[in-house]
């Protein structure tokens, strides 16, 4: 994610005292004695985040929008293995009306828990065992409010809609089990009336027209977290084209100028891309992509998954912005293939693609990644944690711009030939997972063979300016 320059001068308080955390990550926690599956999987910032008991291996989405009435109406199926014997469990869901849910064919008794969707099959499901989840559900999608972000979730723009937000927003159009811990497959299949684009994640599979509808399919087909999916739709310019044999797809805004600052910079997606996976590793998805809205009030930019989604402000002064480009696709490797296993490792995602505009500046002939060090360094706020910044603080500057001086830092330490090929190596080795700080620094420690865990330590958290490497 990046926000808007400038955003984040409001002060956000921690409102509770935040022990300073081990290096090592944690685990989701147990499910609750007895066979219901928990309300939320185990994130300590947010509780109800998730749902225990089961993991999902893919969502299969059909939703119909209509602009003129703001109404969805969905069907999704649900995929999942149990982890345990469920005689009851639950979905992430926000608003909307439920008419049906069946698991494995058979209909199954709901009712509705605020954002929790619960859900008692006819029959207990085994530990283990492999089951189809099917929900119909219709209505007015809503927002939710996320934590120094702002409104996420599902906005009526004055031409569609914009389905976005970090940590969360998925719930507000499809039941999911909504946080990224549980990554999952995507296929997903929209209708909205023709004349309108309807644009998601992954490999466009073609549309189809009937009774002045249209529908667009997409498919993604590398695991993604819940809050990287998106769906944009609207009067936008779509362009398809193929890039290192992938399908490349960018839609701009048709309210914003066809050779304007958005269009040119979202026109740079694959240069970017290829310039990062020389430092990176390779590409991780099957597509490239990026969407550019017109709505002010998406104010930030968010990575979703090979299709990133940009605001109207990055692009405002009439420049180009590769810059936000370069972030953004940073996150492909660091954050989307990469995940955070918990929402207190947000800097993996955020120092990292900090780090990369540092790069791309230097790359480009810009300010050299020493020199944007220096200047941040000198301007540091050192009491302010990179690790566990709070929920209040996820999108602060200590995640993101202390978060790329630990990088630097780290690789003064180690050194170019060991930093890149830490870097590589994560990437490689916890492609489509999950990862937490911990691990990382036990990577760093096993390829530069050095005790790195008092330098991390006093760059993420420590409160004092450490002497730089
Ligand atoms: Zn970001």
């Amino acid at each position: 994610m990046t926000d808007r320059p400038g955003r984040f001068r409001l002060v956000a308080v921690v409102l509770a005292l935040v022990v300073v955390p081990a290096l090592t990550g944690c685990t989701p926690k147990a499910d609750p004695a007895g066979d219901e599956g928990a309300a939320g999987i185990g994130d300590r910032y947010f509780p109800r985040y998730g749902n225990g008991g089961y993991d999902v291996a893919g969502y299969d989405l059909r939703v119909r929008y209509d602009p003129a009435t703001d109404r969805l109406d969905g069907t999704t199926t649900v995929t999942a293995t149990s982890r345990q014997a469920l005689t009851r469990f639950n979905l992430d869901l926000v608003g909307l009306t439920v008419s049906a849910v069946t698991v494995d064919g058979r209909p199954s008794t709901h009712r509705r828990d605020d954002a929790e969707l619960v859900v008692t099959p006819a029959e207990r499901i085994a530990p283990g065992r492999r089951f189809a989840v099917v929900v119909e559900y219709a209505g007015v999608p809503g927002t939710v409010t996320n934590s120094g972000l702002g409104q996420g979730g599902f906005l009526h723009t004055s031409d569609g809609a914009v389905a976005l937000g970090q940590p969360e927003s998925a719930s507000t159009w499809f039941p999911v089990n909504d946080h990224p811990f549980d990554k999952a497959t995507y296929d997903v299949e929209v209708t909205v009336p023709d004349g309108l684009a309807a644009v998601s994640n992954g490999v466009p599979e073609g549309r189809t027209s009937a009774g002045g509808w249209t529908t667009w399919k997409w498919a993604e087909r590398t695991p993604m977290a819940s809050y990287l999916s998106t769906l944009v739709i609207g009067d936008y310019r779509v362009r398809t084209g193929v890039h290192k044999g992938r399908p490349v797809v960018t839609a701009v805004a048709a309210g914003l100028p066809a050779d304007g600052p958005a269009a040119r910079s979202l026109d740079r997606t694959t240069e970017i891309a290829d310039y990062l996976e020389t430092l990176f590793g390779p590409y991780p998805f099957e597509s490239y992509g990026g969407i550019a809205v017109a709505d002010p009030r998406v104010g930030y930019a968010l990575e979703t998954q090979s299709r990133p989604v940009y605001g109207p402000g990055f692009f405002a002064d009439g420049q180009p912005n590769p810059n936000v480009v370069a972030h953004e696709l940073a996150h492909q490797w660091f954050g989307n293939s990469v995940s955070v296993a918990r929402w207190s490792d947000i800097w993996l995602n955020e120092g990292f693609a900090t780090y990369a505009e540092w790069l791309w500046t230097e790359h480009t002939g810009g300010r050299t990644a020493q020199q944007s060090f220096e200047r941040q360094y000198a301007v540091t706020d050192w009491s302010m944690p990179t690790l566990d910044p709070g929920p209040a603080r996820l999108f602060s500057t200590a995640v993101y711009q202390r978060g790329a001086l630990t990088v630097h830092a780290l690789r003064r330490t180690v050194g170019d030939d060991a930093f890149f090929r830490i870097l590589r190596t994560w990437t490689l080795e916890r492609r489509n997972g999950n990862a937490t700080t911990g691990d990382l620094v036990l990577l760093a420690e096993r390829l530069s063979g050095r005790s790195l865990r008092p330098l991390l330590d006093a760059w993420l958290v420590g409160d004092t300016a450490p002497a730089m490497p």
